[in-house]
C-alpha cells in the first residue's frame, strides 16, 4: 500500500539551525572580526612609536607575553610580542603613554559582548514566536499546524492486502463488499434512494482480522482511506484531540467519497460516565467525533469503519443508528474458516503436498485467525530447525502445542514417580470423557513437559461446531476436569498441585451454570451475574445480595463435588484400562486418539 504523508518541520528543526547559525558565528566569525581590529607589529616599531610620541595609550599584559597599544587618536589597537626590556616603562613614562588600558579593553568587550547578546536575542525572539504559536492552537480555529490528524492516508495499490487474503467471515467482508460497491458505484444505490450506514463498527474477539479486514477494505475501494487508530486522538492538552478530529473530517470531506478507519475506537469511545475527575480530553474527542458525524449527510460518501473488541463499553450515543448503524460481527472462526485461514497462510510458506488441513483446523479448536497464523509460520520455523525445506503435516500439529501450550522444556527432569502421576493423570482425563458418551474423543495426549508450566496435556478435538451446550455436556465436561485429579486419587490414594488449572477451569464453568445459564435448582431463569467483557476473557461481576451469592458458592460447590464423584466412579468401574493406558503412556510419553480407542475398546 502506498502511504501518501505531507512533509512537517519540526520544532526541532528550526532549533537546530538557529544553533547551527550561533555556533558558526562564535568559532569562525568572531575570532576573525576580533583579530581584523588589532594589527601586529614588531618591537622595533612598538619602540620607535613611543619615541615619535606616536602612541595613546599602553597596556602591559605579562602573562601573555604581549603589549597591547592604540596610536594618538585610539583608532587603531596594535599589538606586539614583548621583549625583554628594563627600560621600558621610563621609557613610556618619558613618552608620556598612559599605561590604564581601559580604553583598549573596550574594544575587544564590545565584540564579546556581541558574540553572547546575540544568541540571547535570537532565543528570546524564537521563543516568543514559539509561544504565539501555542496560544493559537489551543484555541484558534487556525491552529493549521498543531492538533493536526496524523492519519495515514493509503490509497488503493495492487500489492494492497485484498478480501482474499481474508479467510472466513464470510458475513463481515459481505457487508464490507455492499461499501466498496457503492463508492466505486452509487447511483445505482441513489436512484432508488438508498443511502449507506454512515458508520460500521467492527467488533470481535482480539486477533479475528478486525484490523486486516479494514486494511483490505482499503484494497479493494478505489478511493482515499484514512487510518488512524483511537489512541492517537488522545493527547496531553485538552482540545487537541477534538482538533485532530476536526481535522482529520475537513480533510476526508475535501477527499470524498472516501473511507475513515479508527482502530480500537474504545480508548475514545468509552462510556461518559460523569463522574468526579473524569477525563476532559477524552470526553471533548467524543463530543467533536460525534459532532462530526452527525455534521455530514448520508450522500457525501464519507463513510467511517471502526474496530473494537470492547463494544460494550462504547458510549451508546456512538453506536446509535444514523453514526455507527451497523455492527459487523467479526467472531472466532468455525471449522471451515480455521481451515482456510490455514490454507490463507500456507500459501506464504512451502508446505509437503499432502497436508491435511481439515485435520489441523479440528486440533486447534477455539484458535483465533491470528494464532492461526503463529500456528503455520511457528511449523515454517520447526521444518528450518530441522534441516528441512518443508513443512510438514508433523510441523504444523507439533506447533499447535507451541501456539496453544508453549514450547517443549528440553531440559525438564520430571523424576519416574513423577512422570508415572502425570501420565495417570492426563489418562484420568481422557477416559472420563471418552466414557460419558457426549464428550468430544481426544485427539492426543502429551506429557512432554511444556515451557507453560504444563507437565501434560490433553487435546480435545470438537467434531463439528456446535452453538448450544445441553446442561448434561456442561456437567460431562466439568466431570472431565476434575478427572485428572480422580485418577491420582484412584491410583496413588494420594493428591498433588497439578490439578490447580482444572480446578479453576471446572469452577467457571459451574459458575456460569448457576448464575448465567439458569441451570440450577432454585433460581430459576435469573441472571446473577453480569458479564462485562464479552470478548476479553468474559470477566463476570457478581449482582445479587450477599445472602444469594453465598447460596450461589454452595451450589457450585456441590455440583462440582458432584461431577468429582462421577468422575472417580467412572475411573473405579475402568480401573483396569486406566493402568494399562497410563502405563502406555508413560513409556511412550505420547499417544494419539486412535492408539487410545483402540487399547480402551479392545478386550
Ligand atoms: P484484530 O481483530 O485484533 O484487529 P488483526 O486483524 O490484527 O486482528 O489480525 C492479526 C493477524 O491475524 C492478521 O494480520 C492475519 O495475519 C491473521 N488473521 C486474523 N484473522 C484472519 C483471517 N480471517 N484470515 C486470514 N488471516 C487472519
Ligand atoms: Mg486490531
Ligand atoms: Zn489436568
Amino acid at each position: 500500500m502506498n502511504e501518501v504523508k505531507p512533509p512537517k518541520k519540526s520544532l526541532l528543526y528550526y532549533y537546530a539551525i538557529v544553533l547551527l547559525v550561533v555556533m558558526l558565528f562564535n568559532f569562525l566569525a568572531m575570532p576573525w572580526m576580533a583579530e581584523r581590529q588589532i594589527r601586529e607589529v614588531d618591537y622595533n616599531t612598538f619602540v620607535s612609536m613611543v619615541e615619535s610620541a606616536q602612541v595613546g595609550q599602553a597596556e602591559i599584559q605579562e602573562q601573555d607575553n604581549r603589549i597591547l597599544f592604540t596610536d594618538k587618536d585610539g583608532n587603531t589597537v596594535y599589538k606586539t610580542a614583548m621583549v625583554p626590556d628594563a627600560d621600558l616603562t621610563k621609557r613610556l613614562l618619558e613618552a608620556g603613554v598612559s599605561t590604564t588600558g581601559v580604553e583598549i579593553e573596550q574594544t575587544s568587550l564590545l565584540v564579546s559582548l556581541l558574540g553572547w547578546i546575540l544568541p540571547l536575542v535570537v532565543f528570546i525572539a524564537l521563543g516568543q514566536f514559539m509561544s504565539r504559536k501555542m496560544m493559537q492552537k489551543m484555541g484558534g480555529p487556525n491552529a493549521m499546524a498543531f492538533g493536526k490528524s496524523n492519519a495515514k492516508v493509503y490509497v488503493k495499490s495492487s500489492e494492497g492486502i485484498k478480501f482474499a487474503d481474508v479467510a472466513g467471515e464470510d458475513e463481515a467482508k459481505e457487508n464490507l463488499q455492499e461499501i466498496v460497491d457503492y463508492l466505486h458505484d452509487p447511483t445505482r444505490y441513489k436512484e432508488i434512494g438508498a443511502s449507506m450506514p454512515k458508520g460500521v463498527l467492527l467488533v470481535g474477539p482480539p486477533g479475528t482480522g478486525k484490523t486486516l479486514l479494514a486494511k483490505a477494505v482499503a484494497g479493494e475501494a478505489s478511493v482515499p482511506f484514512f487510518s488512524m487508530s483511537g489512541s492517537e486522538f488522545v493527547e496531553m492538552f485538552v482540545g487537541m484531540g477534538a482538533s485532530k478530529v476536526r481535522d482529520l473530517f475537513k480533510q476526508a470531506k475535501e477527499k470524498a467519497p472516501c473511507i475513515v478507519f479508527i482502530d480500537e475506537i474504545d480508548a475514545i469511545g468509552k462510556k461518559r460516565d460523569g463522574q468526579l475527575g473524569g477525563n476532559d480530553e477524552r470526553e471533548q474527542t467524543l463530543n467533536q467525533l460525534l459532532t462530526e458525524m452527525d455534521g455530514f449527510e448520508g450522500n457525501t460518501g464519507v463513510i467511517i469503519l471502526a474496530a473494537t473488541n470492547r463494544p460494550e463499553s462504547l458510549d451508546p450515543a456512538l453506536t446509535r443508528p444514523g453514526r455507527f448503524d451497523r455492527r459487523v460481527p467479526v467472531e472466532l472462526p468455525d471449522l471451515k474458516g480455521r481451515e482456510d485461514i490455514l490454507r490463507v497462510h500456507a500459501r506464504k510458506i512451502k508446505v509437503e503436498g499432502d497436508v491435511d488441513y481439515n485435520r489441523i483446523a479440528r486440533m486447534a479448536s477455539g484458535a483465533s485467525g491470528a494464532e492461526l497464523a503463529n500456528i503455520v509460520n511457528e511449523a515454517a520455523l520447526r521444518a528450518v530447525r530441522n534441516g528441512r525445506d518443508r513443512a510438514t503435516q508433523a510441523d504444523l500439529e507439533e506447533s499447535i502445542e507451541v501456539v496453544i501450550a508453549g514450547y517443549q522444556k528440553k531440559n525438564a527432569i520430571m523424576t519416574d514417580h513423577e512422570k508415572r502421576i502425570v501420565a495417570c493423570h492426563e489418562i484420568g482425563h481422557a477416559l472420563v470423557a471418552a466414557k460419558q458418551t457426549n464428550s468430544a474423543p481426544v485427539q492426543k495426549i502429551t506429557i512432554v513437559p511444556r515451557t507453560s508450566g504444563a507437565l501434560g496435556y490433553t487435546m480435545q478435538v470438537e467434531e463439528g461446531n456446535h452453538y448450544l451446550m445441553s446442561k448434561e455436556e456442561i456437567e460431562n465436561k466439568i466431570a472431565t476436569f476434575t478427572g485428572g485429579r480422580a485418577a491420582e486419587e484412584v491410583v496413588f490414594g494420594s493428591v498433588t498441585t497439578g490439578a490447580s488449572n482444572d480446578i479453576e477451569q471446572a469452577t467457571k464453568l459451574a459458575r456460569a451454570m448457576i448464575t448465567r445459564y439458569g441451570m440450577s435448582r432454585d433460581f430459576d431463569m435469573v441472571a446473577l451475574e453480569t458479564v462485562n467483557n464479552q470478548y476479553l476473557g468474559g470477566d463476570a461481576s457478581l449482582a445479587c445480595s450477599p445472602d444469594t451469592a453465598a447460596e450461589v458458592d454452595r451450589q457450585v460447590v456441590e455440583l462440582v463435588k458432584k461431577q468429582h464423584e462421577k468422575a472417580v466412579r467412572i475411573l473405579r468401574e475402568n480401573r483396569e484400562k486406566l493402568d494399562q493406558l497410563s502405563d502406555f503412556l508413560y513409556e511412550k510419553e505420547t499417544i494419539t486418539g486412535e492408539t487410545f480407542m483402540s487399547i480402551l475398546n479392545a478386550e
